[in-house]
């Protein structure tokens, strides 16, 4: 790079608001079905403020809902015909029947829309055919959950048309019946492990359908129990920067199911039923390294183990931070958080590290991947008044690095699907 070359200026992604998602998803629906829908749902993405790797161990994840959502405008039908399109997928319109719908049969995104109603189907409740129109300004693929926010809006729209009465209302930011949106989230987990074919631990759907405005959603994963967590940056005067590496991911599906292995099967030689137990219970974690060290990947089962026990202990240690007011004292576990996952369990890749490195050197109190990993986006907690500096310096350190730009958005805690 030369010293005169332009500084490339970040490119930010901003959420819709909601009446402009809601008309975008009405008009796609009007002009591809010829007449109004029954109504518009719609869902957010997440990010995960800490707690990577765990929803799967039976841990503790805390992530919050984006104000970026996924809109889903219905209409029923006599019929148990599905007519499906979206803003997001030029390939036009896509029917299936209901009674076609068997996990394997449907492939590509309407596998998410139509899995939704299988499952709900497969729980008893009486859905029929539909027409669905899709508009979102959820990244897609970045790690921030379009997938959890696309399955959450068609729910919660479905709960609507065919009155199932399990998505309740959501008042100033806050849904009035968790208990049904703690089954729709579990549905919506089937949909997308058994009708996508995508492995999912369950963090996203729960946080898409019941986070609460305002607040980070401390996930208990082992029996779904949650609470909520006041979060307000903008009162600290913080702000929290997501960025979105756009990195090429491969094989992400493949090592994340290598990784879900080798906790499963670590648990199991460790006699638990789970790593969570690992992380609790004193006597076994004191003799995990040596009960693993004499396998022939006790290496590096090891290292798993020790990042999703560690983990855990940091997602109980931000919650008391931000139940003390001490909020900028976060930053630390969110680096402890990323060296963890980098160097323990191996799921950060070069765009992640270059974006937290260069948004901690630039002014961020602690930084670090969110989400999967191999890929998507990084978080990191900055001062309000550096949001820019730091976006300008992150997007300075991948043009220097000969990546591609990366996109930004800023993460505050967004209302629950609704
Ligand atoms: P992420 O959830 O991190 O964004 P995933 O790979 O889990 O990434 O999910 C992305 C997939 O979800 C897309 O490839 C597509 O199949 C589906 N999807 C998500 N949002 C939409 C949308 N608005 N329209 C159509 N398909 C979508
Ligand atoms: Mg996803």
């Amino acid at each position: 790079m030369t010293t005169d070359a332009p500084a490339p200026q970040p490119t930010w992604t901003p959420a819709w608001d909601r009446a402009e998602g809601e008309e975008r998803a009405r008009a796609l629906f009007a002009a591809t079905f010829e007449s109004p829908p029954d109504g518009v749902r719609s869902a957010p993405g997440r990010v995960n403020l800490i707690g990577e790797h765990t929803d799967y161990n039976g841990g503790l994840a805390l992530p919050i809902a984006l104000p970026h959502r996924t809109y889903a405008a219905v209409a029923r039908r006599d019929d148990d015909l599905v007519r499906l399109v979206s803003a997001q997928e030029p390939s036009g319109v896509r029917e299936v029947r209901l009674a076609d719908a068997v996990p394997g049969a449907v492939t590509g995104w309407p596998a998410y829309v139509v899995g939704v109603a299988w499952a709900l189907r497969e729980a008893g409740h009486a859905v029929g055919g539909f027409d669905v129109a899709i508009d979102s300004c959820v990244p897609f693929g970045a790690g921030l959950s379009s997938s959890a926010a696309l399955e959450a809006a068609v729910a919660v729209a479905l709960d609507a048309l065919f009155g199932l009465g399990l998505a309740g209302t959501v008042v100033d930011g806050a849904a009035d019946d968790d208990a049904g949106r703690a089954a729709l989230a579990d549905l919506c987990v089937r949909a997308e492990n058994e009708m996508a074919g995508a492995p999912t631990g369950g963090m996203d759907q729960a946080a898409s359908l019941r986070a609460r405005a305002g607040h980070a959603l401390l996930l208990d994963c082992r029996d779904g129990a949650v609470r909520h967590v006041p979060f307000d940056l903008a009162a600290h005067d913080l702000a929290l920067l997501v960025v979105d590496t756009r990195a090429p991911h491969s094989h992400v599906d493949g090592e994340y199911a290598q990784r879900r292995a080798a906790c499963e099967r670590a648990a199991t030689l460790l006699g638990a039923p789970d790593l969570r137990e690992v992380a609790q219970d004193a006597d076994l974690r004191a003799r995990a390294d040596a009960a693993l060290a004499d396998q022939p990947d006790g290496e590096v089962l090891v290292r798993r183990v020790r990042h999703v026990v560690t983990e855990i202990d940091r997602v109980t240690a931000f919650v008391g931070r931000l139940e003390d007011g001490d909020v900028r004292g976060v930053g630390p576990l969110m680096d402890a958080s990323h060296a963890s996952l980098r160097d323990d369990y191996e799921v950060s890749c070069r765009e992640l590290d270059v974006a937290v490195a260069a948004a901690r050197e630039a002014g961020a109190l602690g930084a670090r991947m969110t989400g999967g990993g191999f890929g998507g986006s990084a978080v990191a907690l900055v001062p309000a008044e550096r949001l820019d500096a730091v976006a300008g310096a992150v997007a300075a350190a991948f043009d220097a690095a000969g990546l591609r730009a990366p996109a930004f958005a800023v993460a505050v805690a967004a209302p629950p699907a609704g």
